[in-house]
C-alpha cells in the first residue's frame, strides 16, 4: 500500500499536536465533535435542496463509544461523510483555518491554554491517540474509505466495509505515562464531562451508550 506524505504545513501542525504541553488533551473531543456537527449541517443544507433527500432529525446524531478492550474510542457521525479524495486533501492537508498561524504568534508566548480555546482541528486527535483511523462512506458513494495516520510519517487511504454514509473517527488511544493518563478518556463520566463542556451547544444529540450500575 502506497503511504502519502502530509503537507509541509501539516506536518509541523501535527508535530505541535503530538507534543503539545501546553494544551488541555480533552479539547481534542471537542473537535472531533464540532467536525461532526458540521458534517451533519452539510447534509442537512443538501436535503433542503435535493428533493431525494429528506432530512429526517432522528437520522442525524453523534455518537462516542469507548472500548476498554481494543483501547479505542470512536466518535462516529451521521453527516455527508467523505470521498476517498476528499479523506485526502481534508486530512492530509491544513487548509483553512487561519489558526496555525495565529498559533505560532501566540503559543509559547502566553502559555497555557491559549491555543485550547481555539479551533485546532482534526489533528488534535493525535495528543491522545497513536493511530487515527477515519472510515468514511460519502453521501452518493457506494464505496467506503479508510485514511489511516500513525502521525507525521503520513497516511494511507484504503477502500473499506461501512454500511451507512457518514464517518468513524477510530482513535487508538495512547499509554499512559508518568505524566499523562490517557485511560480516563474511555470512563464514561469523563466523557459526558468533557461533552457537558466544550460541546453543550451541538445542535445534534451526542449519544453514547451506558452501563446500568
Ligand atoms: P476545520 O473544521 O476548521 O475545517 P479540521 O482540521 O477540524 O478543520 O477538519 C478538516 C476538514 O476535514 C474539515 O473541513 C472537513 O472537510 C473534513 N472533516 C473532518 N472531520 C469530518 C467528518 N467527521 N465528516 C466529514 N468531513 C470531516
Ligand atoms: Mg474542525
Amino acid at each position: 500500500m502506497e503511504k502519502k506524505q502530509f503537507q509541509a504545513e501539516s506536518k509541523r501542525l501535527l508535530e505541535m499536536m503530538i507534543n503539545s504541553i501546553y494544551t488541555k488533551k480533552e479539547i481534542f473531543l471537542r473537535e472531533l465533535i464540532s467536525n461532526a456537527s458540521d458534517a451533519i449541517d452539510k447534509i442537512y443544507y443538501k436535503a433542503l435542496t435535493d428533493d431525494s433527500l429528506t432530512f429526517d432529525k432522528d437520522q442525524y446524531y453523534i455518537k462516542i463509544i469507548p472500548n476498554k478492550e481494543n483501547r479505542t474510542l470512536t466518535v462516529l457521525d451521521t453527516g455527508i461523510g467523505m470521498t476517498k479524495e476528499e479523506l485526502g486533501t481534508n486530512l492530509g492537508t491544513i487548509a483553512k483555518s487561519g489558526s496555525l498561524s495565529f498559533k505560532k504568534e501566540h503559543e509559547m508566548k502566553d502559555g497555557f491554554d491559549i491555543i485550547g480555546q481555539f479551533g485546532v482541528g482534526f489533528y488534535a486527535a493525535f495528543m491522545v491517540s497513536d493511530v487515527v483511523t477515519v472510515k468514511s462512506k460519502a453521501f452518493g458513494e457506494n464505496q467506503a474509505y479508510e485514511w489511516q495516520s500513525e502521525g507525521t510519517e503520513g497516511y494511507t487511504i484504503s477502500p473499506c466495509d461501512k454500511a451507512d454514509v457518514g464517518t468513524e473517527v477510530i482513535l487508538k488511544l495512547k499509554e499512559n505515562t508518568e505524566d499523562d493518563n490517557f485511560d480516563e478518556f474511555l470512563e464514561e463520566w469523563r466523557l459526558k464531562e468533557i461533552v457537558k463542556k466544550y460541546s453543550d451547544f451541538i445542535r445534534y444529540p451526542i449519544k453514547m451508550d451506558v452501563t446500568k450500575h
